[in-house]
């Protein structure tokens, strides 16, 4: 039997490592929507908008196994390592010590559990709530998203610039009024993705959140990537001096690319900080990175069939951490798409 003709809709990451993992697999995707601009010249998405922060340990099993299986691959190939423009920094993930059974048998080279007073003294953390403890990976590190996604794209030998307007199961309709028709339509628009399925009249529970960090000056220069579960706060060295920092946004169904800053978080951030940071600069380095990134339940960038029709997937939900599963969920998304068409089983959504 042929492989399958795939459209796949959307050069984000996600679409991008997609149509790369059928392409080596011998099917023939098409992506669409690779170059679609940006104010200067770049992708305006989630992808380009990314801190990139990638490690083994995440608190929920499946996210962890994708996580896991992403960083061993970067890990493993220096030439991957080199298109994502990888950064070694070392990931510190602060949690509640009565949650580390969470860390057994996670597969991270040189993966430890510190106390929170280890990490008070090797790290300054300031602060921390009297049972915190910490997964210490010191092979984590962050990638710069929009670069592994323009490698991918470079080595595809089908995309289509102009996006598409509507979808039709195994047909889309692209914006210049051309009609392509694929054995199967994958969905991989990112935050655009429950606009253009509820626009076709389809039934979707994927969502879209607001994310935003911004940089500040710092005093040390050896801080490694971090998420403190305790207060909320993530950050990763962005140069020497500079940390970029954020906390979660609670804006739901915020419409990309671009939301409108938001000013109480950007306090919050500041307060949290001053408390967890001692020598920060509580003062942001210019005006916030202010994006959008699609949310699905559960979260976390999978291949989901859509209800109420034959031939279309989505290909995205990241909620915010797809960055680091990527590599791993968009090599099992190709294989489950392309071993038994016909019995995809996968959660709708
Ligand atoms: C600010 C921010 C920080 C983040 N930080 C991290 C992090 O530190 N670590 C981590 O693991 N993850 C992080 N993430 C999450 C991760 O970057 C995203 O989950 C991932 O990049 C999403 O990729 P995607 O391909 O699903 O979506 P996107 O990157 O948004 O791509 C969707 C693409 O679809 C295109 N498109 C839209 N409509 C159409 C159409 N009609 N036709 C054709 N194409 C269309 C868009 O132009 C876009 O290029 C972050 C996300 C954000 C927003």
């Amino acid at each position: 039997m042929a492989e399958p003709r795939v459209l796949v809709v959307g050069a984000g990451l996600g679409g991008a490592l997609l149509a790369r993992r059928l392409q080596d697999a011998g099917a023939q995707p098409v992506l669409i929507g690779a170059g679609i601009d940006g104010p200067e010249g770049g992708y305006a998405d989630a992808t380009a908008a990314s801190g990139g922060l990638v490690r083994a340990f995440e608190p929920d099993p499946a996210a962890r196994s994708l996580a896991t299986a992403s960083l061993a691959e970067l890990l493993a190939d220096p030439m991957l390592a080199e298109q994502a423009g990888w950064r070694e920094s070392g990931s510190l993930y602060l949690l509640d010590a009565g949650d580390l059974d969470l860390v057994a048998g996670v597969g991270a080279p040189g993966i430890e559990v510190l106390t929170g007073t280890q990490v008070a003294r090797r790290f300054g953390f300031d602060r921390l709530p009297e049972r915190s403890a910490a997964v210490w990976e010191p092979h984590a590190g962050y990638i710069v998203p929009d670069r592994l996604r323009r490698a991918a794209l470079a080595g595809l030998d089908r995309t289509e610039a102009t996006p598409v307007a509507r979808l039709d199961d195994d047909t889309v309709e692209l914006r210049d009024g051309r009609r392509l028709t694929g054995d199967l339509v994958v969905v991989a628009a990112g935050a655009w993705t429950p606009g253009l399925l509820r626009s076709a009249g389809l039934t979707t529970t994927l969502r879209t959140k607001h994310i935003q960090y911004a940089h500040y000056a710092v005093a040390r220069n050896d801080l490694p990537c971090f998420v403190d579960e305790t207060s909320g706060l993530y950050g990763r060295p962005a140069g020497p001096g500079r940390l970029l920092l954020g906390l979660p946004s609670t804006r739901w169904d915020a419409e990309p690319p671009t939301p409108e800053p938001d000013v109480d978080l950007t306090e919050q951030v500041r307060a949290t900080a001053l408390l967890r940071l001692p020598g920060l600069d509580p003062r942001p380095l210019g005006p916030p990175v202010s994006a959008v990134d699609c949310y699905s339940e559960p979260a976390g960038l999978a291949l989901r069939a859509v209800a109420g029709t034959a031939h279309t997937f989505t290909f995205t939900g990241g909620s915010g951490g797809a960055a680091k599963t990527a590599l791993a969920a968009s090599r099992l998304a190709a294989t489950a798409l392309l071993t038994n068409r016909s019995a995809v089983n996968v959660p709708t959504g």
